[in-house]
């Protein structure tokens, strides 16, 4: 068993359809070779061994993200319908039919209408939900119930394409398989219940090849949920984990891991191998590459995270695993979208522990996330990422301390870095906050 994982990115048009088909074609090709080798190599010693052997690789299930900016667009509904545009909000479903359809309509050119109405009928799931009474539900919820369907219009697509290509395959119904809690747009999956789910439907289905949605889930009662955005390298770990895969890869519109964002920094440096805590540690401190959630389960079962180039898949890209030699070039990485909270008590009492906990505490329940932590007798600063929810936890806040904060913040972390390179790094900038440490610096600085 293999895992793929494709973006957006590469599906935002019908030439990455194409692309993607080709590479799943060369993949099926190459394992069937594969299987027959060990076969023919191993029937002579043990056939048992062979057989399960052969059936281990035999099959791929290829992970697909919404196509394009679909994500974005589908939000744009669920904020019209929760201020009651109606009409804004079906006129924004439209544009993402008209999306949908101008891809069908170029990988075919003919056949398609079947297509189209399974679209359509995706679509019409959503316009019931928008002219039904919805007020009882809150917006995380409303959000999942409506953005989730990016992703289920995006595997219709690219399913029915490769079907009709001779590329058999079984779609899979996430928001069925992967079941959640419902932490809505943060669902947590319940890894046993859809272990089972997940093995029931492919021991009925029984082809080598799936397509499955990222991102989605769905509670027990059949809510729809999602895994929080660009949850699709998740739902892609949480497969290979359920299902001892042997490896996952990611394909990306990147030549692998680089060292830093080539649109900030010219020369970049590919980093062809690198450990589960590298990986981790990066995509913490902000690196778009991976999704934070998705190295935990790959990690617990020791199986290998490729990150390849889509557009030249015979690339070796990027392989993150249990050993790697250290790294030791200056790696940058920017976590956009930071406000720094600083909270000190009313009444000028140290904080202390108890402090600290009471302000983790009103972070936690508000799901923000830290990026950074620094504190003095009598304050504490947090850098966290920007989100809606961060008034309510200033508002909670304030009872309590008083507190300031600063928005349109990034903050930057150099690993393996020097004097020199921190002292470039953060002249012309107006830097809030920096934390150094021997081998990596942290500067929180204004956009
Ligand atoms: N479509 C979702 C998003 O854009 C999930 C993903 O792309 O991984 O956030
Ligand atoms: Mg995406």
């Amino acid at each position: 068993m293999k895992v793929y994982k494709f973006g957006g990115a590469s599906v935002r048009d019908a030439a990455g359809i194409r692309n993607l088909e080709s590479i799943v074609a060369q993949t099926l090709q190459s394992e069937k070779m594969a299987d027959v080798h060990d076969y023919a190599h191993d029937y002579t010693h043990d056939y048992a061994h062979a057989y399960t052997h052969a059936h281990a690789h035999d099959k791929l299930i290829v992970v697909v993200s919404a196509m394009g900016k679909t994500t974005n667009a589908l939000e744009r509904v669920v904020a019209f319908v929760h201020s009651g545009q109606i009409e804004q909000s079906l006129g924004q479903l439209n544009d993402i039919r008209d999306f949908h359809i101008d891809i069908i309509k170029d990988l075919f050119s003919e056949g398609y209408q079947f297509l189209i109405n399974k679209v359509d009928g995706l679509l019409e799931n959503i316009m019931s939900l928008i002219r039904k009474d919805n007020s009882s539900m809150s917006y995380d919820e409303l959000y999942d119930q409506i953005v989730s369907y990016g992703e289920s219009i995006s595997t219709q697509i690219v399913s029915y394409t490769l079907n009709r290509d001779g590329y058999s395959n079984s779609l899979m119904p996430m928001q069925q398989l992967l079941i959640t809690d419902s932490t809505f747009r943060e669902a947590i999956p319940d890894m046993e219940l859809s272990r089972v789910a997940i093995e029931n439907y492919l021991s009925t289905h029984n082809d080598e090849l799936y397509i499955a949605q990222g991102f989605i889930g769905g509670t027990n009662d059949g809510r729809r949920t999602t895994l929080g955005r660009e949850g699709s390298d998740y739902t892609a770990a949480l497969l290979a984990n359920m299902l001892s895969a042997t490896d996952v890869t990611i394909w990306k519109d990147v030549p692998g891991i680089l060292n830093a964002d080539p649109r900030l920094i010219s020369n970049t440096q590919l980093i062809e191998r690198l450990t589960y805590y590298d990986a981790v540690e990066l995509s913490y401190s902000g690196a778009q590459v991976i999704h934070p959630k998705t190295i935990r389960p790959l990690e617990n079962k020791h199986i290998p995270l490729y990150v390849k180039p889509f557009m030249d898949p015979s690339a070796a890209g990027s392989v993150i695993c249990d050993t790697a030699p250290k790294i030791n070039i200056p790696v940058f990485i920017w976590r956009k979208n930071q406000v720094l909270i600083t909270v000190r008590p009313k009444d000028f009492s140290f904080l202390l522990e108890e402090g600290l906990n009471k302000l983790f505490e009103v972070i936690h329940h508000n799901r923000l996330k830290v990026s950074l932590i620094q504190s003095s007798a009598v304050t504490i600063s947090v850098s966290v990422d920007n989100s809606r929810y961060l008034a309510g936890a200033i508002a909670e806040l304030q009872k309590d301390y008083k507190v300031s904060f600063n928005e349109g913040l990034s903050l930057l972390t150099i690993r393996n870095t020097t004097s020199q390179i921190n002292a470039e790094q953060s002249k012309n900038r107006v830097v809030l906050l920096s934390q150094t440490t021997r081998h990596t610096a942290k500067f929180l600085v204004q956009d």
